[in-house]
């Protein structure tokens, strides 16, 4: 029963209308997971977790015109873990509030000083969490930083269940001078009409798009046509994952006004941004 039940939420977790048949591994990753879990639990308290700042660049000229900051968790036995692995564990077991608190705290205060806009993903449940608003104001507060310069990365999902909720929700960042882009997009459902209803400050193109632009010819078109829709709603369009001088051209001619990906910068530590804006030519990206 206990392994036809381990079978069941296997198969649920794959989404709707899908079987599976129990085999040991499902129970050595259920395992892992419920380690990672209570792991994750004492890793803030134990500075286990930072922050890594990965530059976002204007197209034209190089600058660096923004940073994304993304949590790092620095595990004492298996080393760096990976918040493709641990970012879904925290949402799951609800610790994402707290991470994501911490995330917003530390990188607020390490880029407090810097002469461009911080960029904080947000996760459902605390994009749903009542009292958002009022912590986020709380922390920039502490942190003397200025809304202005804060952005929040938000996916499509959020906005196909309840799309009245969500536009009050980021109407009320907006009220308070917080910036809201769209992350990943292209890999759910978003529409025309919702790009236009939520009035994104930038759509951020995903890596799955920009990765084969220069292998396949339709790859490009549907990039291409994704940047000149984004052009006539008039918002911002930023290539992710932009790993080689060939993708950053592509991409530019496409009409992305903003880049971010390997070829321009490595997430990097707070000291590692702090010093490449003391040197010369600061503000340039690090590859271009
Ligand atoms: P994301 O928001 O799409 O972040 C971009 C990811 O792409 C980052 O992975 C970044 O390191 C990676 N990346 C950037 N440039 C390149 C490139 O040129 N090539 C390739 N192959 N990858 C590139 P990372 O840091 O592993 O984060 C993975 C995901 O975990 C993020 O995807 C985001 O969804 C989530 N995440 C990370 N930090 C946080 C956080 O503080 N809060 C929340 N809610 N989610 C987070
Ligand atoms: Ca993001
Ligand atoms: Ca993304």
């Amino acid at each position: 029963m206990r392994r036809a039940d381990v079978a069941m939420y296997a198969a649920k977790s794959r989404g709707r209308d899908n079987w599976c048949l129990y085999s040991p591994t499902l129970d050595d990753r259920r395992r892992e997971r419920r380690e990672l879990e209570s792991d994750l639990r004492g890793a803030i308290a134990a500075g286990e977790i930072s922050v890594a700042f990965q530059p976002i660049v204007r197209s034209r000229g190089g600058q660096i015109t923004g940073v994304e900051a993304l949590a790092r968790w620095s595990h004492p036995t298996r080393g760096a873990i990976s918040p493709d692995l641990f970012i879904p564990v925290a949402e799951d077991s609800g610790a994402i509030v707290e991470l994501g608190r911490f995330v917003l705290r530390e990188a607020c205060s390490q880029a407090r000083d810097w002469p461009f806009l911080l960029s904080v993903n947000l996760s459902p449940a605390q994009f749903w969490d009542r009292m958002l608003v009022h912590d986020v104001l709380q922390t920039l507060a502490e942190c003397r930083f200025p809304p202005e310069r804060l952005e929040f990365e938000i996916t499509e999902t959020y906005l196909l269940r309840r799309p009245d909720a969500a536009e009050e929700v980021i109407r009320d960042l907006r009220r308070h001078g917080i910036k809201v882009s769209l992350d990943d997009f292209g890999t759910g459902y978003a529409s025309v009409g919702y790009l236009r209803r939520f009035e994104f400050d930038k759509v951020k193109l995903d890596r799955s798009f920009v990765e084969p632009v220069v292998s396949s010819p339709e790859a490009a078109d549907v990039a291409l046509a994704v940047v000149a829709l984004g052009s006539a709603l008039k918002i911002p369009i930023l290539a992710e994952g932009v790993e080689t001088e060939h993708h950053a051209a592509i991409l530019s001619t496409a009409g992305c006004e903003f880049m971010q990906g390997w070829f321009y910068g490595k997430p990097q530590t707070a000291a590692e941004i702090d010093a490449s804006l003391r040197r010369p030519g600061r503000l340039a990206a690090p590859n271009a």
